[in-house]
């Protein structure tokens, strides 16, 4: 099942190439906005699932073309981000220590809107596709073995970085730097997500493509970490890294598609107010693979 939140936060479940609206099926979901609506859905998505499957099955779908959709979780408990945790096509010999970070619930957005460039003299500002989990039950220090019981579903997610700026927090969290969507896909339809083609194109160009088969620390593994530091909520994302060789500058105008396998595709725009420029290789194209090795060309903190 594949739930998005469409025009004013309608909930729908995608039925072909529409959507069914069952506003209705889940309006005893206790939730002051969409935000709580979704993961209180999720955190009781059992005691629902066969009035959404019926709703769905007798229901109208309205043509995906003709409605706007929005985050499917938008404004999430936790958004949890994986950090260095794809083997890189063979290139590292060894996988890096686990490690994560936390982005602002606040710089969620979704299809079709606009990632904006902030006026920060950031050396090149760069998108990571990446396989997002949404949590579905509560997750302290879960087992590996049981871990893929607290997976809800799964996610198309953007990592936004503005890369050189002086600390971590502040190249990770900008507002709109987490692009999520288009919807949630239940677990039941993913049979292998350790085999996932992720695919992201910048206007139209394959720029990153890689599986999840190279991830360094598996999915199960993320979960039983992540939960032995802190507690995860239903309707928490938790984002499992990118291969960066494909990396490359986001600027104003281009149009980014993240398609993951089996999942569907996350289409945003950039918008960069200063019209700052960059060249358009991909850190596999440029030697050492270092964000700074890509400066800035034109615009607002170029150097001369
Ligand atoms: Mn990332």
């Amino acid at each position: 099942m594949k739930l998005a939140f469409f025009n004013d936060f309608r909930l729908g479940v995608v039925k072909g190439d529409g959507i069914v609206d069952i506003t209705a099926e889940v309006a005893d979901v206790p939730h002051t906005g969409p935000h709580n609506l979704i993961s209180n859905l999720i955190g009781d998505f059992a005691r629902y699932r066969g009035r959404i499957e019926a709703a769905v099955a007798r229901g109208t779908a309205t043509p995906l073309s003709a409605v706007t959709l929005r985050p499917p979780l938008p404004r999430p408990g936790n958004i949890i981000c994986m950090a260095v945790n794809y083997m890189e096509d063979g290139t590292k010999t060894e996988a890096a220590p686990i490690n994560a970070f936390n982005k602002a619930s606040t710089a969620v957005i979704g299809p079709n809107d606009a990632m904006v460039l902030p006026d920060v003299g950031a050396s090149i500002f760069e998108g990571e596709a990446e396989l997002a989990l949404v949590i579905g039950k509560t997750a302290t220090n879960v087992k590996a073995a049981d871990a893929m019981d607290y997976v809800f579903g799964y996610t198309c997610f953007i990592d936004g970085s503005a890369r050189g700026v002086p600390a971590f927090y502040q190249m990770k969290s900008r507002e709109t730097f987490a692009p999520i969507g288009p919807w949630i896909v239940t677990a039941d339809e993913i049979a292998d997500p350790q085999n996932l083609q992720i695919t992201l194109t910048n206007n139209g160009e394959v720029k990153q493509n890689f599986n999840t088969d190279d991830m360094a620390h598996k999915i199960a593994r993320c979960i039983e970490w992540v939960s032995s530091v802190h507690t995860l909520l239903p309707g928490d994302i938790l984002a499992t890294g990118t291969n960066h060789r494909g990396l490359h500058a986001f600027q104003d105008g281009d149009r980014i598609e993240l398609t993951v396998e089996q999942v569907g595709t996350l289409a945003i725009s950039v918008r960069d107010d200063l019209k700052r420029s960059w060249g358009r290789d991909t850190r596999l194209e440029r030697a050492g693979m270092k964000p700074e090795t890509a400066p800035q060309r034109t615009g607002k903190y170029a150097k001369a």
